[in-house]
């Protein structure tokens, strides 16, 4: 079993002993809201390829929900993310309460015009500030060499880049691919939300990126078009509910008339009452 701390105090005593013991100890760090999956799996496996020790948080941040929101219904499972964190060879998991965190509800803001104020931002005021704020806290507690995240959450990792560029942040922030089940949906702790029916439709956001390439590699590399076919083959399914957004961006999150290799796919569905997001990198690669 990993050591398991609740307390800033006590980690932070752990990793100044770690890192007084070895020389050049590296600490890597994955950051997670718990109810561990594959796509989490990954991030471990790649830490623990590359650092000496692997620390794995496990705290759902209630300042990154916004009123309304799924935070107080989120999943959570500490003993069966404890086990799977065992059977993957994690040193240490940090799992705070809500005291422990914010003895004091943070009164800073921290926003990145252009970045934070954009997709997720526009439909979920406040999230990227919760984010950046606790990753900065976890950050200053966890003191990691490198940092995982997935790109998953495309826009989060964007975030947390220019963060620590920003702010000169000791810290090697590692990008790993998304995970996907094997059809094809984005491996994501929300996925139990779905019912089964629902768990069916929400596979066209995965085959709306497919056609999305496939009319991309045809040579139709107009933005508005690509969009507009993703948006009707989405509204075709069943329980889509909803749409957010459907946008092409450049690898920066800028949006782009022209679409190019290396461009991205963002969206954000609503398959019944489930909100998912999901995005992909358009290639000239077969799938
Ligand atoms: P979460 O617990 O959802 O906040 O996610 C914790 C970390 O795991 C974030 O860096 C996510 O981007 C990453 N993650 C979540 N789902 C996936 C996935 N399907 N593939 C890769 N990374 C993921």
């Amino acid at each position: 079993m990993p050591r398991l701390f609740r307390r800033i105090k006590e980690i932070r005593g752990f990793i100044r002993d770690v890192k007084c013991e070895g020389n050049n100890v590296s600490v890597g760090f994955v950051p997670t809201m718990g109810y561990l999956h594959k796509g989490h799996m990954e991030l471990i496996k790649l830490s623990k390829l590359q650092n000496d020790i692997t620390v794995v948080s496990i705290y759902v941040n209630p300042l990154q929900f916004g009123a309304g929101e799924d935070f107080d219904r989120y999943p959570r499972d500490l003993d069966r993310d404890l086990e799977l964190c065992a059977e993957a060879g994690v040193d240490v998991v940090f799992a705070p309460s809500d005291e422990e965190m914010y003895q004091e509800l943070p009164i800073t803001k921290i926003e990145i015009p252009g970045l934070t104020d954009k997709l997720e931002g526009l439909y979920r005021p406040g999230h990227f500030n919760g984010v950046a704020i606790v990753v900065l806290k976890l950050f200053n507690i966890v003191q990691p060499t490198r940092a995982y995240f997935g790109e998953k959450d495309y826009q989060q990792l964007k975030v947390v880049e220019r963060l620590v560029k920003d702010l000169s942040i000791p810290v090697e922030i590692i990008p790993v691919p998304t995970v996907r089940e094997e059809d094809g949906l984005a491996c994501s702790s929300r996925n139990v939300y779905l019912s089964p029916e629902e768990r069916q439709s929400a596979l066209a956001i995965y085959k709306s990126f497919l056609l999305a390439q496939k009319l991309f590699q045809g040579g139709n590399t107009e933005a508005a078009l690509l969009k507009q076919a993703i948006r009707e083959f989405l509204l075709k399914h069943p329980h889509v509910s909803k749409i957010d957004y459907v946008e092409i961006t450049d690898e920066n999150l800028n949006p782009v008339n022209e679409v190019k290799e290396g461009d991205r796919i963002l969206v954000a569905v609503y398959v019944g009452n489930t909100r998912l997001i999901d995005n992909w990198r358009i290639s000239h690669e077969e799938v």
